[in-house]
């Protein structure tokens, strides 16, 4: 079985972090723990320092920026030391909308730090906005410095496109594989795909999902593509070995 990929989870909101890193470790789940905030950073890289499996993303969730902007100064002083960022981008949900022009600076301000600090994977938030953010993306990601990994993807075919050119990587998790969107996967270049929880804000029959529900993600994208599941969780695998050897070559 090729090795399973959770690249969005919020490892530091389950109860027990260091078990859900255990976890990961003995099943063999390759897990970017993303977090909310730049506080949250050394802890998390503490959690996971020994980890042969998860890696931590430094963060500052869209959904805090109207709280947060302040912790900027804190994500400029860790990037150097961060390799993944996560969870990061813009929503402009009406819950969030508010606080719109805020996370716009704040999502160019780290575009641009991602610039000058090449090399980065950066886990991104985009409801309702996706168009806005490929526009920021283009206007401030030096091309061939950062790969953006767009998480729960909800724009349209087109948006899909324009990622892709823009050299977009997407997280599928399961509620993007029911037969309303699942439509829009099947669109998706294989090439570009990984998997993803969000756990613990998803939930597997009345639980918070975790890194190990990641194989029913796997088979039901493969029922989706149409793909026997070794062929697809194959291609997942070799996704993120070039997505992490594109990043190596670039810092
Ligand atoms: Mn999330």
């Amino acid at each position: 079985m090729a090795t399973l990929i959770d690249f969005h989870c919020h490892v530091d909101l389950y109860p027990d972090p260091p078990s859900i890193v255990a976890e990961c470790d003995r099943l063999g789940i390759r897990t970017l723990a993303v977090t909310t905030t730049p506080k949250a950073w050394p802890q998390n890289r503490k959690w996971t320092q020994s980890s042969t499996h998860v890696r931590p993303a430094l963060g500052l969730h869209p959904q805090v920026v109207a709280e947060r902007e302040h912790e900027m100064a804190l994500f400029e002083q860790y990037l150097p030391e961060a390799r993944y960022v996560g969870e990061v981008g813009l929503d402009a949900g009406p819950q969030h909308y508010h606080s719109f022009d805020a996370q716009l600076r704040v999502f160019r301000r780290i575009l641009g730090l991602c610039s000058s600090h090449p090399g980065r994977i950066l886990s991104v938030h985009s409801v309702r906005a996706t168009s806005k953010l490929l526009d920021a993306v283009e206007d401030l990601l030096c091309p061939g410095s950062s790969t953006l990994v767009l998480h729960w993807f909800s724009g349209t075919k087109a948006e899909a496109r324009r990622a892709s050119d823009l050299g977009c990587y997407f997280s599928v998790n399961r509620a993007m594989l029911d037969r309303k969107r699942g439509d829009l996967v099947q669109g998706l270049p294989a090439d570009r795909l990984l998997t993803e929880t969000d756990g613990p804000f998803t939930m597997v029959a009345d639980r918070p999902a975790r890194p190990s529900d990641i194989t029913e993600t796997v088979s039901e994208l493969a029922s989706i593509l149409k793909l026997p599941v070794e062929k697809i969780a194959g291609q997942l695998e070799s996704n993120l070995r070039t997505l992490v050897a594109m990043g190596e070559s670039r810092s």
